[in-house]
């Protein structure tokens, strides 16, 4: 089985990214691994710590290595935006591939400072996991917001990203380049898209030459997507979309069989409706370098 490092790196040569979707419970998690086994890519699943004390750390890491195994899928498991180095620690001991640490809301020395001794010990429990550090401001709760929040003043610049990537030595960086967590009332009905700064994203991969992440993927414009992989970005992240037709596609099947009390019944629709999602977004990412060399 591939290593993440080297699926990265794949993804990186081939103008493709890997999808990253979070997970809080079984449904998620077995829509997310049809989807990647339906088209044969690489996944990435995430948990937050909110996630993960949810489900239980190490129950997630054993689901998603079952999976792997079965499968043969290179399913990755990613601790998500994780703000202390105990709950990384956690994490790097329960055998995730790498591990979101986000202590972006701390002033920048402290940043530097906090994720270099992250990077040094969690890479002395785990030699291979990958720990991705994050800079900027792009909000917070993966969450239906009433409105769209202005994020412009915390956007990454290439300089900084340069400077962070050499003094923490980070694997994978993620920057603020217009995304964001979340999604406003008007994204959730299909009228509003977000929009992302592509030249941003390049001058920050040609600063740090880095694998880049992107946060807050859900509800941003296709278009911008695929110039936002084209111009250096590895990973997106998507969880609100997943989330939202896991709620609507929960109330849709609980309506239909008002009597029903088996949960294998009721959650197969579930599974089904996530798993679209997932699908949609998994071809998009993985059909760039496609659609860059047409
Ligand atoms: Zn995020």
């Amino acid at each position: 089985m591939q290593t993440l490092r080297e699926v990265l790196d794949q993804a990186q040569q081939r103008g493709v990214a890997i999808g990253h979707f979070n997970i809080s419970d079984l449904v998620l998690l077995k829509a997310v691994a049809a989807a990647a086994q339906e088209l044969g890519v690489p996944v990435l699943v995430g948990a937050s710590q909110g996630e993960r004390d949810f489900m239980g750390v190490r129950q997630i890491a054993a689901l998603v290595r079952s999976l792997r195994e079965e499968s043969g899928v290179p399913i990755f498991l990613n601790a998500d935006h994780t703000h202390s180095l105990a709950k990384a620690e956690e994490a790097a001991r329960a055998g995730f591939d790498s591990i979101v640490f986000d202590l972006s809301a701390l002033p920048w020395d402290e940043n530097v400072r906090q994720t270099r001794e992250a990077v040094i010990a969690l890479k002395s429990i785990s030699p291979s996991i990958l720990i991705e550090g994050e800079i900027g401001d792009i909000g917070t709760g993966s969450e239906i917001h009433e409105t769209t929040i202005d994020l412009s003043k915390g956007l990454t610049t290439p300089e900084e990203a340069k400077q962070f990537v050499e003094a923490t030595d980070i694997d994978i960086l993620a920057p603020a380049a217009g995304n964001m967590h979340g999604m406003s009332r008007s994204m959730v009905r299909g009228e509003a898209r977000k929009h992302l700064d592509i030249k941003r994203i390049a001058d920050i991969k040609a600063a740090t030459q880095v694998p880049l992440t992107l946060h807050g993927g859900s509800g941003t414009d296709d278009e911008d997507f695929r110039k936002a992989i084209a111009a250096g970005i590895n990973i997106v992240h998507i969880n609100t979309e997943l989330r939202v037709a896991w709620r609507q596609s929960l109330e849709a099947s609980l309506a239909k069989n008002p009597d029903e009390v088996v949960p294998y019944k009721i959650l197969p629709s579930v599974i089904e409706a996530v798993k679209e999602v997932a699908i949609s977004r998994l071809r998009l990412f993985n059909s760039v370098g496609l659609v860059v060399q047409a």
